[in-house]
Order: C-alpha cells, then sequence, then structure tokens
C-alpha cells in the first residue's frame, strides 16, 4: 500500500512563531516565541529558568521572521545528514516533514513557487534517503 501524502501547502513561516532552540545558559531545549502584534520575543527554558524577552525591532525597521532568529539561538531538532543540515523549527515542522519524507506517493495540490516543500534542498527529496533520514526524525524526536 502507498501512503499518500497531502501537501497541506504549508509555507516556512507557518512554524517561525515558536522555534525549539538550544538554551544559551545550559544547553538543554528551550523555547522561542515571537508575538508579531506587539513585536516582542521571548526566550524561555523549563530547565533552568532562563528567560529573556527582546524587541523584533532592528536598526532598520522590524523583520518578521524565525523566533529564534532574535537571539541568535541554535535550533535544537537538528542533525547533520551527509553533508546537509536536516532540522526543523519545532515538533509541528517536524512532523509535517516526518509525513512528507515517509510518504511514498507524493501529492500536490496547485502550489506555488513559495510552499516549504518546494524550497527544501534535494535530499529531503530523494527516495533513497527516506530510511536514513526518518531515522534522524525519530532520534530527534526522543530527544
Ligand atoms: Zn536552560
Amino acid at each position: 500500500m502507498n501512503k499518500r501524502f497531502q501537501d497541506e501547502n504549508l509555507v516556512l513561516s507557518s512554524f517561525y512563531q515558536e522555534v525549539w532552540v538550544v538554551c544559551p545558559s545550559c544547553a538543554k531545549k528551550a523555547i522561542a516565541k515571537v508575538t508579531y502584534e506587539t513585536k516582542t520575543a521571548r526566550l524561555f527554558c523549563t530547565n533552568c529558568g532562563y528567560n529573556k524577552e527582546t524587541a523584533t525591532e532592528i536598526k532598520n525597521g522590524t523583520i518578521n521572521t524565525a523566533a529564534n532568529f532574535y537571539f541568535n539561538a541554535e535550533l535544537w531538532l537538528k542533525a547533520p545528514f551527509k553533508n546537509e543540515m536536516f532540522w526543523a523549527y519545532n515538533h509541528k515542522h517536524l512532523a509535517y516533514l516526518e509525513r512528507y519524507i515517509s510518504a511514498t506517493l507524493r501529492e500536490h495540490k496547485d502550489r506555488t513557487h513559495f510552499t516549504l516543500l518546494e524550497k527544501l534542498p534535494k535530499f529531503y527529496h530523494e527516495a533513497k534517503n527516506r530510511e536514513a533520514l526518518l531515522k534522524i526524525i525519530a532520534k530527534l524526536k526522543s530527544n
């Protein structure tokens, strides 16, 4: 049986607002969140209590991007794959990639050029990498 994947046409920015990061204080998992309405971003760690808030405004205005950016924080969900890096912003992003990679039959709706899946590097799409990538995902999920 082929597993079907329904492209939800998600874009990377769907996952910007909550990003799992490496805590700058204790190096365990922390969470960076950004609220564009209030132009604030927060990084907090339930492990060590690290808690920092910052404004999303930079010199030339405001940029709306992934929450980790405002803290220059390293992503928690990442793993080297050959000469590339596999990464995800958070568990939902990881689950989305997992659904895509594990599907043997990939259905695409009418897509723009800006969907997350189309922007992925080639190695994500190659069937020969499927098993290895799913192992990486399983490992990241257990972290
Ligand atoms: Zn911490």
